[in-house]
This record gives structure tokens, sequence and C-alpha cells, in this order.
């Protein structure tokens, strides 16, 4: 994912770029969001036992009112992404969390609401500080949690002023439980100055289905209050007081989104077949098992990445072989003999695992990651595989292996695969035959993938890493940008390559990177003679669209 934060502006009307959360396009007035940051008093308290009480009734009352939220957004958006509220509540059972609070209650004789609040700037801190971005992101929930007891200790309502017409909500960050709480008939979309994409209340908000922008870096005032604003979910921009000329521009992209939004619903359970008849797998890409229903709702065809290394990025130590295959029998269930295509970690550059203990380095891009690690720690490595194998046996399972860029790391790989497989026969543990393909995501693996299709049963393009090595435009820097082109000649010349050389050796070739979802591309795609494409699944139903539109016999233009 790009982070765009430039800040543009413009007579009159001011543009700002963040980053989308979901596509869409919003037109409506500005309500602005503020905490009122709950001031806490420090008091002395003679009865600590009865204190704490106090406090573990407040806890039992936040727990009984997210158990309430947890159901209506699981009507709302599915159990899979309400469950963060499952997750809070777990939290307020926190052995360390409450132990902490009771402590202070006790050894410094405070009122609860004061010693919640020390916990919180406690936890927070120390998850803050941590280098895993999963754990980082712990922070926001240790904070919403203690602001929600801390709400009922002081019998404050806190709660934002509800508006009384569709608003485009602009606040500095939102919390899962505030983004829960907000009447979806009444809020037009989401604008925020922080936040990441992959925190719980971007997924929300992508699972209401509501264009979202953030990390906008808007100078909250209350000036903006009332003011109309444009938010193009598409390219994570905002525009507050637009003129006539974006107002018209951004009213006709609306119509046209709600249309194709109607006309997509109606595809499901339909081919993804060209009007000449050229039929297509679409596939969808995951980060967890959680997001299995949204691949089924959509109708996806399967599974064409399984981002296995979130399954370690969730984690604070390494997943047990156990665990892993747990996990990857679900997801081989679930599909019901469609195709689960499980690529083995891919971490370190950006995902980093704490408990890997991987060395800083100067170019983590170009550094120890992926498939490079598995081949220096063949334990991991092995672990993985056998869990993938023995998932095997549940449904339509297939592996791929991330950053390839040489011929010796597939014949590696082969040597471990084998070795794994010799012990699963010695140890009478049952697996079927399992697919191995691979990623073509460095410009290395593009140019000699007429000797790697010899040796594998498919490849994968991946067109993030393929970008940024083929154009040297480091993907996690928003400074780049403008000299980052998604449509580079260079990488569209090495997918056709690609193509090429997997069909010469009888294999069948997809892409699985953002690319695949570009819907500007999809007839080039097509007619390289791509075999599958896979896309986030709420591309799913847009993308077979697009290719029901095609006409491939007509000349190109
Ligand atoms: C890619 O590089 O295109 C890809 C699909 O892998 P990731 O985005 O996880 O690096
Ligand atoms: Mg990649």
């Amino acid at each position: 994912m790009r982070a765009d934060t430039n800040k543009l502006k413009g007579e009159g009307m001011n543009q700002y770029k963040g980053k989308s959360v979901y596509g869409g396009i919003a037109i409506g007035r500005i309500h602005l969001m503020e905490k009122n940051k709950q001031r806490i008093m420090r008091n002395k308290i003679e009865d600590t036992a009865a204190e704490i009480r106090r406090f573990d009734a407040a806890r039992a009352e936040a727990k009984r009112q997210l158990a309430k939220l947890y159901n209506s957004a699981a009507a709302e958006v599915g159990e899979a992404n309400a469950a963060i509220f499952e997750i809070h509540q777990l939290l307020l059972d926190d052995e360390d969390y409450v132990g902490s609070v009771k402590n202070i209650i006790r050894e410094q004789g405070v009122n609860a609401e004061y010693a919640v609040g020390v916990t919180e700037d406690n936890f927070c801190e120390m998850f803050s500080s941590m280098d895993d971005a999963y754990m980082k992101e712990r922070a926001a929930d240790m904070k919403d949690i203690s602001e929600h007891v801390i709400k009922i200790l002081s019998d404050t309502d806190a709660d934002f002023a509800t508006p009384d017409e569709p608003v485009i909500i602009l606040a500095d960050d939102l919390a899962p439980s505030e983004t829960a709480r907000l009447d979806k008939n009444l809020v037009l979309s989401f604008v925020t100055v922080h936040g990441s994409v992959n925190s719980h209340t971007a997924i929300l908000a992508r699972m209401m289905g509501i264009p979202a922008v953030i990390g906008t870096e808007i100078a909250l005032s209350p000036e903006l209050e009332g003011k109309i604003a444009v938010v193009d979910g598409f390219e994570g921009s905002v525009y507050i007081n637009p003129d006539n000329e974006t107002l018209t521009r951004m009213r006709k992209r609306h119509d046209d989104a709600q249309k194709e939004q109607r006309l997509v619903q109606k595809l499901k359970g339909k081919e993804n077949v060209t009007k000449d008849g050229k039929k297509i797998l679409v596939y969808a890409n995951i980060g967890n098992i959680r997001e299995l229903d949204d691949v089924l709702e959509n109708d996806a065809g399967g599974v064409g990445l399984f981002r296995s290394e979130f399954v370690y990025l969730e984690r604070k130590t390494c997943p047990t072989e156990e665990e892993q295959f747990q996990i990857y029998k679900k997801a081989a269930e679930t599909m019901a003999g469609k195709r689960v295509i499980i690529r083995t970690i891919d971490i370190g550059a950006d995902k980093q695992a704490g408990y890997f203990g991987l060395e800083k380095e100067a170019n983590p891009a170009m550094g120890l990651r992926a498939i490079r690690i598995c081949l220096k720690r063949p334990e991991i490595f092995k672990a993985q595989l056998r869990a993938i194998y023995r998932a095997s046996k549940y449904g339509n399972v297939a592996v791929m292996y991330p950053m390839i860029t040489s011929l010796e790391e597939i014949r590696k790989i082969k040597a471990v695969s084998a070795e794994v497989k010799a012990e699963l026969d010695k140890e009478n543990i049952p697996y079927n035959n399992v697919e191995e393909g691979i990623m073509i995501e460095t410009p290395a693996a593009a140019m000699i993938s007429d000797i790697l299709a010899k040796e594998v049963d498919f490849f994968s393009i991946g067109t993030n890493d393929l970008s940024q090595y083929t154009m040297a435009v480091d993907r996690q820097n928003p400074q780049l940008d403008e000299f980052f082109n998604p449509h580079h000649e260079a990488v569209l010349r090495m997918i056709e390559i690609t193509c090429k050389n997997a069909h010469a050796a009888d294999i069948w070739v997809g892409i699985c990177g953002e690319l695949g979802a570009d819907l500007e591309l999809t007839e080039r795609f097509l007619r390289m003679g791509v075999d599958e494409l896979s896309v986030p699944p709420s591309r799913v139903l847009p993308l077979r669209n697009r290719i029901r539109n095609l006409d491939l016999s007509r000349a190109v233009n």
C-alpha cells in the first residue's frame, strides 16, 4: 500500500491526500468529532477494597456493553469483522492489565479512574515502543478499553454529539468502538488525520462499505464544521470547499460508482468470461482466515494469495506447526474444494516479527526476507511446509514461494520439501498432491521465467514488489510518488514475458499483486494470456464485470 500524504492547496478549495481505506465517493457536510478528553482527578481513597470492587463492576459493565456491540456489529458487518469487540472483552480480563490497575489502587490508595488512566498510559507507551507493527496497534486497543471503563466509572457520556443529517465524519482518529457506535445511515464517510490502513477501525470501515480516507494531515479546527467536502475514496483524496468543476466531476463519479455497485451484485454466481468466450479465474487475496467470509460473500473462485506471514505477525511467538495446521485446514475446508494458494512466509522488510530476531538492515526491502529467511532457517520453513501439506488432506491446497530470484533457490526448496514429505511418510501422516508454484516478483525471476517455468506448477506475479524492484522505487516511501508509475511499460513487458514463458512450459500464470485489480489493465492482461487474477475480496465482482464487458476478438486500437 502506498502512503500518500501530500497536501495540495488550490484557490478557495483545499485538497488533501491520504490513504484510502475504502473506495467510493461521498459528498456532504463535515461533522467534526473531537473527543472530550476526560479529565481524571487523583483522589485519595480509604477503602481500597471497595474501590477495587467499583473497578470490577465497571469492567463487568464495559464487557456487557461490548457484548451488545459485538452482536449489533456482527449483524451489520459479519462475525469476523466484529471480532474486535470480543478481543476487547478479553483484554478487560487481561491479568497484567487488571493486576496493574488493582495494584495502583491498593498501593497508592487512589481512585479507580486514576489507576485505569495510569495503567492506560503505561501500556500504551509499552506497546507503542515495540518494533512490531501489530503490537504497536494494540496501544489503540488499550486506550479504547481504558477510556471505556473510565467513562463508566465517572458516569460521563463522552460520546460525540450525534449528527442529525448524513455527514462526513472528520476526526483525529477513531477507536473501533466509536466507529461501530456510529449510525451507519448518518455517516457518509470517515476522514481521519491519523490511523493506519491495517488498523481495526480501517478494516471495520471497509466492511461497512463507507468511503474512508485516513492519514490526511488536515489541521482540525472548529471552522471546518458544516463545510461542504468531497471524499474520493478511490484516489484517497479529500476536497474541502470543492469548486464547481470538482463537484460536477465527483457527482458523476459518485453516480457511476453507485450504478456499478448495483450492477456487480447481480454478477454473483456468473462466470468470469469475456463476450468472445475467454474464461479466466478470479480469486481473492487474504491475510487471515477471518477474511474467508468475504471471499465467499464476493463469490471468488478460490484464494489466490493467502499471505501466511500475517498468521505469524498476529502472535507474540512463532506459531507452532499444529496452530498453523488448524488455520490452513480451516481455509481448505471453508473453501470446500476451491483452490487455496498458501504463500510461505514473507517476513522481513515492512513485515517484521520481533521474535524472529532479525538484525536491522540498511536496505530491508533488499535484505533478509521471505524465502531467504526460510532457506536460512530450515526449522521454521519445515514446520510451515508440514502444516501446509497436512492441511492438503482437507481441500484443494497449493503452496507458493515468495521473492524467488534463481533456479538454485527452487532446487533448495525442493530438497526441503522432499525431506518434509519423507518425514510425513515415515510418520504415516497423510497429505494430498500439492501444486507448487513461485511468485514472480523480482526482475531476475521474470527474466529467467523460461528456466523457472520448467521447475514449478504455476507462476503468480507479485506486481507490488516487481514494480518496486523494476522502477527502483521503494513501495513504502510516500516521497517517491511522482516517480512511481503503476503502468510502467517495463513492468508490463515483464508480465508479458512471464506469461509467454509459463505457457511455453505448459503451466498456468496468475497475478496476485495490486495491479491485478486495476481495471484499466484487465484487457491487456487477458490479451497476454493471464490465466488467473487474484484481488482483494471486494474487487472480485467489479473485476468480473469488467471481464464480461470485454471482447478480445475486436482489434486493439
Ligand atoms: C506483491 O509483491 O505483489 C505481492 C502480492 O506480495 P506482497 O504485496 O505481500 O509483497
Ligand atoms: Mg511481494
